[in-house]
């Protein structure tokens, strides 16, 4: 054996260095092990019928945090098994799931794919799309083996092949009742793969990591993982409306509450008629590229130019941002309240613009009986412009358009708002009817319902400038 994976060896086991490490290559337990497969399957456990076939292509997903949630965890890993079989099945691969410990097993169902040279693209495609998931922490492609150390070491091997320098087992048991320890079983196939490939080994900073995690009836083998969103799964938190502009905040702000399990519907106010309806076009396709973390997005648009000029002509004038703002969040409730929504969500910052000082911002508060949730309240533009890269609604937001908020803006903005000044605006025009009136009227986009087919479509050159949009 050579010296470094002796030394390596015997720091998995925890011996001192120097100390005596006996690991002959034919020791009778090992060659007990490496010839009699049967000593591997745990005694009193039933053999799953199926058992995997040669180098199974399969996914792992490890939960992120609703390990954590104690006596909820049931209710919550129903909730995430749903979400997990509505996205997989917009990649059309049949795919069956599995709860394990901390782990959820997805195998591509028995269907074509199985057994054919697509199977682990189809993998690769399961594993690509969970990982928009809320509420999966990690995504590995893994290999589902049958329980012999043929067959593991010969998929060690194999996911090993053309890897250089250093090597780490980081071996699992979640059948505890297997008869070797994490640490012998990680010597056992480290030792192949040495062999095989003349790596090297390195526990702490290795290069490959392989995973060999042993169940009652299978073992899985993988080198790699990717991160996925993390948080906790959508429909977990209860339901929101996140007012949408077509603005880089408001998408981001979405998605954070999405990753804390919140499901949010969409609302958006156009300044329709008086704009033309590129801002529509927008939050559309903005909802489009946000609906991979939740499924079943639905848009609710709101044409709020006349409310606007009725505010103005109220005399609203430099309170005319706030008071607008204020009359989409009662719209927003108004529109809650049909779709049992008990939050909602804007994209505010705090200090970034004038509508969002301290002062302002409480005078936003007064408006709706529903929380006000605020996930960006403390970021910079800077940190929500790299979120919104990352989650890919960034260049869609940096479209031009007409925002209805630049409409009838005054020029001074009011950065101490007052309750009573408001309300007397308000006054004027029975805003809270106006509210109730705009949420009813509020036209509802779904995905299946495109705007070009929609009867209310404006069918224009520009909607094709605009990515999402069929
Ligand atoms: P964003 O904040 O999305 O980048 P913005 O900066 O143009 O857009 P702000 O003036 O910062 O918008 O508005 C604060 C928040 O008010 C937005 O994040 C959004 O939640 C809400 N909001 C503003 N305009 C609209 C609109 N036209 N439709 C729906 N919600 C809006
Ligand atoms: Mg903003």
């Amino acid at each position: 054996m050579p010296s470094r994976y002796r030394a390596a060896v015997r720091k998995t086991l925890g011996l001192a260095p120097g100390s005596g490490l006996r690991l002959p290559p034919a020791s009778p337990r090992e060659v007990a092990f490496r010839t009699a497969n049967c000593d591997w399957h745990t005694r009193g456990v039933s053999q799953s019928p199926d058992r995997p076939g040669p180098d199974e292509p399969c996914v792992l997903l490890k939960l992120g945090e609703i390990v954590l949630k104690g006596r909820n965890r049931q209710q919550f890993e129903r909730i995430l098994q749903s979400n997990i079989r509505n996205a997989t099945r917009d990649t059309g691969v049949p795919v069956s799931l599995r709860q394990r410990e901390g782990v959820i097993l997805l195998r591509i169902a028995d269907g074509e794919q199985r057994g054919e040279p697509g199977w682990t693209q189809a993998a690769g495609k399961i594993a690509e799309r969970v990982r928009d998931v809320p509420g999966i922490a990690r995504v590995s492609q893994a290999l589902r083996v049958v329980k012999t150390p043929e067959a593991v070491s010969a998929a060690a091997i194999a996911l090993t092949k053309g890897a250089t320098g250093t090597f780490a087992i980081r071996a699992r048991r979640r059948d505890k009742r297997f008869g070797l320890t994490s640490g012998q079983l990680s010597v056992l196939i480290g030792r192949e793969i040495v062999e095989a490939h003349g790596l090297g080994v390195n526990l702490s900073r290795p290069d490959t990591e392989v995973f060999i995690e042993v169940d009652q009836d299978e073992v899985f083998v993988f080198t790699d993982g990717v991160a996925a969103v993390g948080g906790l799964p959508v429909g977990m938190s209860g339901r929101g409306v996140a007012l949408m502009s077509g603005g880089i905040d408001s998408p981001v702000a979405a998605y954070r509450m999405m990753r804390r399990g919140l499901r949010c519907f969409f609302l958006h106010f156009s300044g329709m008629p008086l704009t033309g309806p590129e801002s529509i076009y927008k939050a559309y396709a903005l909802v489009r590229g946000l609906d991979r973390f939740q499924g079943g997005s639905r848009l609710f648009v709101v044409p709020f130019g006349k409310a606007q000029q009725a505010l103005a002509s109220s005399g609203a004038d430099r309170l005319l941002i706030v008071a607008q703002r204020r009359l989409m969040l009662k719209t927003g409730e108004a529109l809650a309240r049909r779709l049992s929504c008990t939050a909602l969500i804007t994209g505010d910052s705090l200090g970034q613009v004038s509508s969002q000082t301290l002062a302002n911002l409480t005078a936003l508060d007064d408006a709706t009986k529903l929380p006000i949730l605020r996930p960006l309240i403390g970021w910079d533009k800077s940190e929500i412009m790299a979120e919104a890269r990352r989650i890919r609604t960034l260049a869609i937001s940096e479209l031009p358009d007409q925002d209805c908020c630049t409409l009838l803006t005054p020029r001074r903005v009011e950065t101490r708002a007052r309750l009573d000044d408001l309300r007397r605006i308000e006054g004027r025009i029975d805003v809270e009817d106006l509210a109730d009136t705009l949420a009813r009227n509020a036209q509802e986009y779904r995905q299946e319902n495109s705007l070009i087919r929609n009867g209310q479509c404006y069918p224009s050159p520009a909607a094709a400038r605009y990515p999402g949009l069929r």
